[in-house]
């Protein structure tokens, strides 16, 4: 499970964030490309945009079943 006390400094404040456990396997990019990005240094990925639409929240939903890490969160604020 994700923690939001380690989230990546790069996520947009939000409910939805990635953790500093990211390895980057590139797994959630391809099920929400429109959400996460690759960190300039592409250590890690986070959120550039919080899901606006149920659609988006789904797409976000399953990045998160999908990280083998458990590294997406949906707790955060
Ligand atoms: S699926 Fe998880 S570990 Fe893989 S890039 Fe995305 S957040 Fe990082």
């Amino acid at each position: 499970m994700a923690d939001k006390a380690n989230k990546q400094p790069e996520n947009v404040p939000g409910k939805w964030y990635v953790d500093n456990t990211c390895v980057p396997c590139n797994s959630c990019m391809d099920e929400a490309p429109n959400l996460l990005k690759y960190s300039a240094d592409e250590t890690h990925v986070y959120f550039t945009k919080q899901p606006a639409t149920p659609e988006e929240a789904a797409t976000a939903q399953r990045a998160l079943d999908i990280c083998p890490t458990g590294s997406i969160g949906n707790d955060g604020e």
